[in-house]
């Protein structure tokens, strides 16, 4: 338990009053529409970062998160991640293990939890975490949520089974793929609410956000998220940023970049937390697809957020985003974690539809020295890449990983180890993998034929009214 990790919003509410880790966990957005950030961040010595090398995933997992939780008990915390990071779940003992394609090349292998995605690695600990704080202070949670496919299931996975804890989630009918929509439905736990929706996902969005401003109904039914904005997945991310360093490197005067996937942010600002407390990281570099939001900032310091209607449906589709919710804790600490700065910002985002950054050196000079670069990828691109890795090194990568390999082979200097971070396997999206490679990608046993697995879902229109009252329902079990 460390008594300095405190939470304030990045424009400015609460910095009187500091919140502790739990307050924030299943908070959301501030009350000022800003995100939680800790007050300062964790700093690690030179001694620290050494005896981490030696420790294995839960001791890691434990060391870093520790630094960041101020009202858990030590031994409690360190249940819950004992219980979380397990050969069972993830696979293997190393769980985000390091595989090495060619001299300076690594992949970092963080999808072998329970739905082949990165998102179970925080996922898995935020449903442990959920079950432990809401029987310590005698709650219950319904967590309500929209997903085009890995959030969705990762979270019920998650969550099935957890005690205090019901998931009810919005899916649009029709639109996911087999697989993604046989790993959401086939779960029986009575705890998981699957809700097919005739619409697309961004309806399913405005669903979740009508509910969500319906404040009495929200507090009534203690309604709640586990989105990418949730603090609690970040800092259970910047763990294998760790992981990924002392694997590729002998000693800690080595440094390493690395390429991440983007969509909301969520992962790569891991990447930035882990750097900002001394993990000697050369670049991050952002991978986009052709939603560029990211990509456009990072090469020009404009940042604009689209329209729903301007973003494109792809074959990379988790990063298929209009606006990166998590950029705004990155820009906090760009504009030296001044809220008043970061309220001026976000203001014009919603007056103007964006800002640029390029003609105020203050804050776009300092971007480099944050090691931020950025690329985009294209179909074509995803192809070529998954057809190369398969050839060159004899692995199969999905499409998200495949963004990133590109960007990062684009955009790293060449003169440190470069980690690519995997973060979804192939046998999730087989129609890109067939394209590229012309054969179905291998699925792991377990997950053979679940397509045919009896289904739990029930289907709905978009109205507002009648998802209160199934979740109305739903909440009487
Ligand atoms: C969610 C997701 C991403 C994007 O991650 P962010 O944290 O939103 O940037 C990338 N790839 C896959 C496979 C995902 O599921």
């Amino acid at each position: 338990m460390v008594q300095s990790a405190k939470y304030v919003s990045t424009r400015g509410a609460d910095a009187n009053e500091p919140k502790s880790f739990c307050d924030i966990l299943l908070a959301g957005l501030a009350t000022d529409g800003g995100l939680y950030v800790p007050q300062a961040y964790p700093s690690l010595t030179t001694d620290e970062l050494a005896e981490m090398r030696m420790l294995s995933y839960p001791a890691l997992a434990c060391n870093i998160i520790s630094r960041f939780v101020d009202d858990i008990a030590a031994e409690d915390l360190r249940n819950i991640i004992n219980k979380t990071y397990r050969e069972e779940v993830f696979g293997s003992a190393e769980i985000t293990p390091l595989a090495n394609l060619a001299p300076g090349l690594h992949l970092l292998k963080c999808s072998n939890g329970p739905t082949l995605a990165f998102k179970d690695v925080a996922m898995q600990w935020l449903g442990h975490l959920f079950e432990y704080v809401l029987a310590r202070d005698e709650l219950e949670l319904n967590i309500l949520g929209a997903t085009s496919g890995d959030t969705g299931s990762a979270a019920e996975h998650a969550m099935k089974s957890k005690q205090g804890v019901r998931v009810f989630m919005l899916s649009p009918k029709g639109k996911l793929s087999p697989f993604q929509a046989a790993q959401m439905f086939s779960i029986q736990d009575t705890n998981i609410h699957n809700f097919a929706v005739e619409g697309v996902f961004d309806d399913c969005q405005d669903m979740v956000k009508a509910v969500s401003n319906d404040l009495s109904f929200k507090a009534q039914y203690r309604i709640g998220a586990v989105n990418s904005i949730n603090w609690g997945r970040i800092v259970a991310q910047v763990v294998y940023y760790f992981k990924a360093y002392f694997a590729a490197t002998t000693n800690n005067s080595e440094k390493v970049s690395f390429s991440v996937p983007s969509g909301n942010f969520g992962n790569v600002l891991a990447g930035h937390v882990a750097r900002m407390m001394g993990l000697p990281i050369r670049q991050l570099i952002v991978a986009t697809n052709e939603n560029d939001v990211l990509d456009e900032f990072f090469h020009t310091g404009v940042y604009r957020p689209r329209q729903s209607s301007d973003t494109q449906h792809t074959s990379s589709p988790s990063m298929d985003i209009s606006k990166a919710s998590n950029f705004e804790r990155f820009l906090f600490d760009l504009a030296w974690r001044d809220p008043a700065v970061v309220r001026e910002l976000m203001q014009k985002v919603d007056s103007e539809g964006g800002f640029d950054l390029s003609a105020c050196d203050q804050l776009w000079g300092r971007v480099p020295a944050f090691g931020f670069v950025s690329a985009k990828s294209t179909h074509q691109d995803r192809l070529a890449t998954i057809r190369m890795v398969h050839q060159k090194y004899g692995v199969d990568i999905d499409p998200h990983t495949a963004d990133g390999i590109k960007a990062g082979l684009q955009r790293h200097d060449g003169s440190v180890p470069l980690i690519c971070l995997e973060t979804a396997l192939p046998a999730k999206f087989e129609a890109t993998m067939a394209e590229a490679l012309g054969h179905n990608p291998p699925r792991p046993e377990k997950y053979i034929g679940i397509e045919a697995l009896p289904q739990r879902f029930v289907v709905l229109t978009t109205s507002v009214d009648k998802l209160k009252e199934v979740i109305a329902k739903g909440c009487q079990f």
